[in-house]
């Protein structure tokens, strides 16, 4: 279905192809309804289909999203357009919303592509790889990652030289340079909203050297080299391409910081970390990992229990708030932080870092509609207009919010207010008919 307009009517567009969108499209799909998948990215699957294991079961995030991905990409209700953008929404009535979206040009033909990277290797072209958050690369031509769905070549034309390599590589001929950006007026009755979350850049506090110090990495980074689909086969710093034996992981980089303009707790930031250090310690037995916390918010169920067997593994938990991160000449980081426990300021070496980063809004969604018309909250998340009574109602009737678009969350809550948003939709088609 991807890549084809089958009509310019639809019942639903779903914004963001993570696992919020995609729950909220199968939802309405399986119910009967039409629903237009707008993604941005190559793929869909969000950060997700991105992530090692998932706390606290440790079940294989990719196990998980491969399979629910497939379904939506086969459903007979869903069409799906990825690279695209939606332009504008606007509301005309009840039930009538009119929405132009932007689909831009992959310069690959999407149904001939065998994905078999021919293409690849004739590309002269490196640049840095955005699927494995930079730690490798990737030509100009490429398979955005092995699970991708599509999983078809893309070609990014802004590093392209235009030098046809790939072209002649390609036994489908399926590369197509005369594509062309294509802009579509489609008909909805109701939207959702599932634009996701930001990753906080950690750039924005110099004092942890990240970007300066290449052994200084967000838990995103780590995330990738623990996954199945991981830029190497085993954990290493990116500095030297060591193997680290100390590991410290400094949380709350970027959350609960109103110095920094984001003063809320993006709650998942304590139990991802949790969750990469036991799987560091299967993978790397002989490593010592920190992490250095100022306070550990295991709230949901099963999560102190999986606090609690982190400790029991021999992660090291210490109450401490990091001041300065600097650099060794060996690559080595001194950590400079108040043990709040002892009241005094304690310095210690680890040779890699990870910075758990937080949830920032992504304001895409409010630029779709006319100015205020779709409200942000004080923290800049999609407003959620009945918060207690109806939690995916956003201040426009009709218009739905799935996901971390409303506020931090994790996986199962996503899931379950992708549910919301899809039956409140439900609902809303069914009672304006
Ligand atoms: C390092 C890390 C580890 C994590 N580990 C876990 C874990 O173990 N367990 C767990 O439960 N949770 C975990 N999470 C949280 C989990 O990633 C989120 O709960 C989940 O991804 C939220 O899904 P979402 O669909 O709301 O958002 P996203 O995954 O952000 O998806 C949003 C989608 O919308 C697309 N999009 C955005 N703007 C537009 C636009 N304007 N037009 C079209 N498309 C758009 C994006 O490209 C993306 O595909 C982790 C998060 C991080 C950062
Ligand atoms: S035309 Fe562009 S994408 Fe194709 S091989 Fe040359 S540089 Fe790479
Ligand atoms: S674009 Fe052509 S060469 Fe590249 S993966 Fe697809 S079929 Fe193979």
């Amino acid at each position: 279905m991807s890549g084809q307009l089958k009509g310019s009517s639809f019942d639903a567009l779903v914004v963001g192809g993570g696992i919020a969108g995609g729950e909220a499209a199968l939802n309405l799909a399986n119910n009967g309804f039409k629903v237009l998948l707008i993604e941005k990215e190559l793929s869909i699957g969000g950060k997700m289909i991105l992530l090692s294991k998932v706390f606290p079961t440790l079940d294989c995030a990719a196990c998980i999203t491969t399979p629910k991905v497939s379904e939506i990409s086969r459903h007979a209700n869903i069409t799906i357009f990825t690279s695209s953008e939606v332009g504008k929404i606007n509301k005309i009535s009840e039930n009538n919303f009119e929405a132009t979206i932007i689909k831009k040009p992959r310069y690959v033909v999407v149904e001939d592509c065998t994905a078999c990277q021919l293409c690849e290797k004739a590309c002269p072209v490196n640049v840095r790889d955005q699927y494995q958050f930079d730690l490798v690369g990737r030509k100009a031509v490429f398979i955005p990652f092995s699970i991708a769905s599509p999983k078809a070549a893309a070609i990014d034309i802004e590093n392209c030289v235009l030098c046809g390599a790939c072209e002649k590589a390609c036994p489908t001929n399926c590369i197509d340079f005369t594509q062309e950006t294509e802009e579509l007026q489609i008909n909805i009755k109701t939207v959702i909203l599932a634009t996701g979350f930001k990753l906080f850049d950690p750039l924005m506090i110099p004092r942890y050297g990240y970007g300066l110090y290449k052994n200084v990495i967000t838990a995103m980074q780590m995330e990738r080299e623990l996954a199945p689909t991981r830029p190497f086969n085993t954990v290493l710093r990116p500095g030297d391409g060591k193997v680290p034996d100390k590991i410290a992981y400094v949380l709350c980089a970027g959350s609960r910081d109103a110095s920094v303009g984001n003063p809320i707790c993006s709650q998942i930031c304590c139990m991802y970390s949790i969750k990469q250090s036991q799987l560091l310690m299967g993978a790397l037995p002989m490593a010592d990992v920190t992490i250095y916390y100022i306070n550990i918010r295991s709230f949901g169920k099963g999560f102190e229990e999986f606090y609690q067997q982190a400790k029991g593994m021999g992660v090291n938990f210490v109450k401490g708030k990091i001041g300065k991160i600097s650099e060794k000449e060996n690559g080595n980081l001194m950590l400079r932080y108040e043990d709040i426990n002892e009241g005094v300021v304690k310095e210690t070496e680890h040779d890699m870092v990870i910075l758990s980063v937080g949830v920032l809004p992504n304001q895409d969604a409010a630029k779709l509609f006319k100015a205020d018309e779709l409200k942000l909250d004080p923290y800049k998340f999609i407003y959620q207009a009945e918060s207690l009574e109806s939690p995916s109602r956003t201040s426009i009737d009709g218009v739905f919010v799935a996901g971390t678009a409303s506020g931090p969350m994790d996986i199962p809550d996503s899931i379950l207010s992708a549910g919301s948003a899809s039956s409140e939709a439900i609902s809303y088609l069914i009672q304006n008919k």
